[in-house]
């Protein structure tokens, strides 16, 4: 199994320029060879996917209907057509903004699956679910109702965020981070990919996936850094 490296620029960069500057540099720095463990996804904002460079490319969201009267939205089958291979879907900022719940997140999942997309799927507690003593709780939650009904999820990587680790700082020991994924190990296939996000930069990344175990990497506030988020892809070879 190819490690996986995702990069999730969120809301970022602010004009097509930077966008273009970066998708610019991470082509020069990453250089992706057919035989690489590593796989390299960049998820940029929808309107920049299409400056991609022939970097490889993931959307930081999708809606689960085929077409029609939904203002603002964008379906699978648009990012089917725009050369889009993966999409990431239950990050904890759109179940906390945008009070995207776990049967939304299923509907979304088997959309994406059925047209062919690969998923992203995050799951992690928060501060206070953790301190609760309710991780466990909630990550077999998220992943049950998250992947109900969905028969075949082998292309689906399960990306294990705590949430207070999301652009903190304050990143999940690689202990805990084992433990959790061997937790989440128990829900899915033997094979299923599993990612740790959280505060990823370079010092720590190899840790994550040489100790902790983690099949890959979902990296947020790092990966606008061409040089930083290179470095990173290289801690997982
Ligand atoms: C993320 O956006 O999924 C993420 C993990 O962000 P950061 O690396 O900035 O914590």
């Amino acid at each position: 199994m190819k490690n996986l490296i995702a990069g999730n620029w969120k809301m970022n960069p602010s004009s097509k320029k930077e966008a273009e500057e970066l998708f610019d540099n991470l082509k020069k720095k990453i250089k992706i060879k057919p035989d690489a463990q590593t796989e390299v996804v960049i998820c940029p904002p929808f309107v920049f996917l299409s400056l991609s460079k022939g970097l490889p490319l993931g959307a930081q969201n999708l809606f689960y209907e085929d077409k029609g009267a939904f203002t603002g939205e964008i379906s699978s089958a648009m990012l089917k057509d725009l050369g889009v291979e993966y999409v990431i879907i239950g990050h904890s900022e759109r179940r906390k903004y945008f009070s995207e719940t776990d049967e939304v997140i299923n509907k979304k999942i088997q959309k994406a699956l059925d047209l062919g997309l690969k998923v992203i799927f995050c799951i992690g507690e928060t501060a206070e679910e953790k301190s609760a003593g309710k991780k466990e709780e909630v990550l077999q939650r998220q992943i049950q109702d998250g992947l109900k009904d969905i028969l075949d999820i082998d292309n689906v990587s399960v990306a294990y965020e705590p949430v207070w680790a999301i652009g903190t700082g304050e990143n999940c020991s690689v202990q805990e981070t084992k433990e959790s994924i061997e937790f989440i190990k128990k829900f899915v296939k033997k094979d299923t990919r599993i990612l740790y996000g959280g505060s990823v930069k370079s010092e720590n990344s190899g840790a994550y996936i040489k100790e902790a175990g983690s099949n890959g990497l979902l990296v947020g506030g790092a990966s606008l850094d061409a040089e930083e988020f290179t470095k990173i892809v290289q801690s997982a070879e």
